[in-house]
């Protein structure tokens, strides 16, 4: 018999076997009063439905993580996008914002993507020129990954959409625990003011949301130490902030990669403690591989979500979760 999470699972790969392609009339690029250009959803769009799937302009190797470009990068960019080059015309239409005329590479920092390959230190970015013109929210509709194995960016919607309504994505949905004023120091890069409701200080949601953010980032700074550590009480903190953490995320919002990371986690610490747990403690034994599953299907029915069936993370995580699933958890 299935439980609610299988088949939860079942409609959430249905919806993305459905939505591999994009469906090109889903969005239209409008001027929007006071604000630039958006895009806006022409029809009512599903949570989990692929809204875009575009292949890199160009893409530059060897970026420093956090850092500056170095004069190969600068060169690089010159040779893809100077007045000769291949991609000039197309790459100067992309926003920049500033006075004055922007340089080559002050244009490719405002509107690159990384790609989320290279290692530790080094980097790789691409210009992507529909998705960069996506407009941000601290509280997204939409969620933006790099598949490896199809060679696109991928954006996907992380809730339902009604028509009508602006596609928004999060430029920093891996930093999501920073408070209004860190987030306003990021966007000011962009010349850009978020109004949404994290961004209200004065409604009740507005107000609440910087300290739950701040103690979100206590959490995950404590998980982050407590995760390998084995001392007296090290166990029971983890879990109670493992608990909190991902109680917390759902009442902020669209913090999707920390829940997924954290549901991960907590799979992964049941699992252990189920291992750890006498074999005469049926009971406890049960409600313990219970519950790594819930949150292993939790971990994969979002990433479906965001980077659909065909991102490498998802298929990772598939393999993670059969072979939780394979142990029998007698
Ligand atoms: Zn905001």
């Amino acid at each position: 018999m299935s439980t609610p999470q299988d088949v939860e699972l079942h409609h959430a790969l249905q919806r993305i076997g459905n939505s591999r392609l994009p469906n090109t009339n889903i969005y239209n690029i409008t001027d929007l009063t006071g604000r630039g250009r958006g895009f806006i959803a022409l029809q009512d769009i599903s949570k989990g439905t692929r809204i875009l799937a575009e292949q890199a302009l160009f893409t530059i190797e060897n970026v420093p993580r956090g850092g500056r470009l170095s004069n190969t990068n600068r060169t690089h960019i010159i040779n893809q996008v100077n007045v000769n080059g291949p991609h000039h015309a197309a790459f100067v239409e992309l926003f920049c914002p500033g006075q004055g005329r922007p340089s080559l590479s002050r244009r490719f920092q405002a509107n690159n993507f990384q790609m989320d390959r290279g290692t530790d230190r080094l980097q790789v970015q691409g210009i992507f020129l529909q998705a960069s013109r996506f407009n941000h929210s601290c509280l997204p509709n939409a969620h933006f990954a790099y598949n490896d194995t199809t060679g696109c960016l991928t954006i996907h919607a992380i809730e339902n959409i009604a028509r009508g309504k602006e596609i928004l994505v999060n430029y920093h949905q891996r930093e999501c625990y920073r408070t209004r004023a860190q987030r306003h120091t990021d966007l000011s890069h962009y010349s850009f003011t978020c109004t949404c409701d994290s961004c209200l200080p004065d409604i009740p949601f507005g107000r609440s949301s910087d300290g739950r953010r701040s103690y979100m980032a206590t959490l995950d700074g404590r998980i982050i130490h407590n995760e390998n550590r084995y001392g007296p009480g090290d166990r029971d903190q983890l879990e109670n902030d493992l608990n909190d953490l991902l109680r917390l995320i759902p009442m902020e919002g669209a913090f999707y990669i920390p829940l997924m990371d954290n549901y991960h986690r907590r799979a992964d610490f049941f699992n252990e403690k189920w291992q750890a747990t006498n074999s005469g403690a049926l009971d406890t034994r049960k409600e313990l591989s219970r519950r790594a599953m819930e949150d292993a299907r939790r971990n994969l029915d979002l990433e479906v979500t965001c980077m659909g069936f065909d991102s490498p993370d998802v298929r990772e995580t598939l393999n993670w979760l059969c072979g939780l699933e394979c142990r029998g958890w007698a």
